[in-house]
């Protein structure tokens, strides 16, 4: 079969997202797409880059189902939901212990909610759970097991509030990366905030020992379709202050994955894990919590 050749989709400079410098300086570049520091406050992010309407396309079917989860996408999203949920449950134990307010009750929104799994741990929580996701395969499959999830962006989320009322918990996980703007993702999700509302945002940490380590190999970097934006803590802090958050814990976030699947990961570095692997496949469905301190989790109240 002969193949048609793409036409190679312009791209757009754009300015710091942080403090609006225009100047910028190329550090390294992966697969051809240039990763800057702004030369003003050092946010790190690909420039230049699609123009901002483009990002959307990226989530299709394939994306949750991926042939090179390491390229693009997940493993096998839709496989993993028992880890997902212990992943899941476990931070919002830490929210619960960082919250002022009870959730139960309250109106909990995911962003970027995929399969809608957070919104299963919310509603274990007694919390009216909603989500919003880009791609219309994630938000099939999670209308086929009965949650209130929509098509769309944060404008889609400003709809439910509109009809709901404003939420007590929002959670953007592994999002604020992939966003051309992410100042107004932030501006726009305090305005769905009930006044006392909790944001918890996550998303990975270039200012961790682990990226500075790995250099340009850092596993984040690796994906520069997807990710657009490598934040240190300071990074997303300012950017949280800014738009009138209260910041009110900070850590780390880990998630449990199938032991096999771990064991899988570490065979590829080094040959005793290969033994190890095999041992694996009999121990069944055991996962491990795996924290390598490279994802920050950042919990803010609006006032
Ligand atoms: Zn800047």
């Amino acid at each position: 079969m002969e193949e048609v050749a793409k036409p190679i989709a312009k791209r757009e400079r754009i300015g710091c997202a942080r403090c609006g410098g225009r100047e910028s300086r190329e550090q390294f570049s992966v697969r051809g797409w240039p990763i800057v520091d702004c030369e003003s406050c050092g946010l790190r992010f690909v420039n230049p880059r699609l123009p901002a309407s483009q990002y959307e396309q990226v989530y299709g079917p394939e994306y949750f189902k991926s042939p090179d989860s390491l390229l693009c996408g997940y493993r096998d999203y839709g496989g993993e939901r028992a880890s997902v949920l212990r992943t899941f449950r476990r931070r919002f134990a830490w929210i619960l212990k960082h919250a002022r307010k009870p959730l139960v009750g309250g109106g909990f929104l995911d962003i970027g909610c995929a399969f809608g799994y957070a919104l299963e741990v919310a509603i274990e929580e007694g919390m009216h759970a909603y989500g919003v996701d880009v791609s219309a395969h994630a938000t099939n499959e999670a209308h086929g097991r009965g949650l209130r999830v929509d098509r769309g962006d944060t404008n889609t989320a400003a709809r439910i509030v509109a009809k709901v009322g404003a939420m007590r918990l929002i959670t953007s996980w592994d999002v604020i990366e992939h966003l051309p703007d992410p100042e107004t993702h932030l501006r726009v999700l305090w305005n769905l905030l009930e006044p006392g509302g909790i944001l918890s945002v996550i998303t990975p940490d270039r200012s961790s020992l682990l990226a500075r380590l790995f250099g340009t190999g850092w596993i984040e970097y690796q994906k520069p379709e997807e990710h657009i934006y490598f934040f240190r803590r300071d990074d997303l802090r300012a950017l949280l202050d800014r738009t009138g958050f209260i910041l009110a814990a900070e850590s780390t976030a880990g998630k449990y994955v199938p032991l096999g699947f771990a064991l899988e990961r570490l065979a590829a570095y080094a040959k005793v894990f290969r033994v190890a692997k095999r041992l694996a496949w009999r121990v069944g469905a055991q996962t491990v919590y795996v924290d390598p301190l490279d994802k920050m989790h950042l919990l803010c109240r609006r006032p």
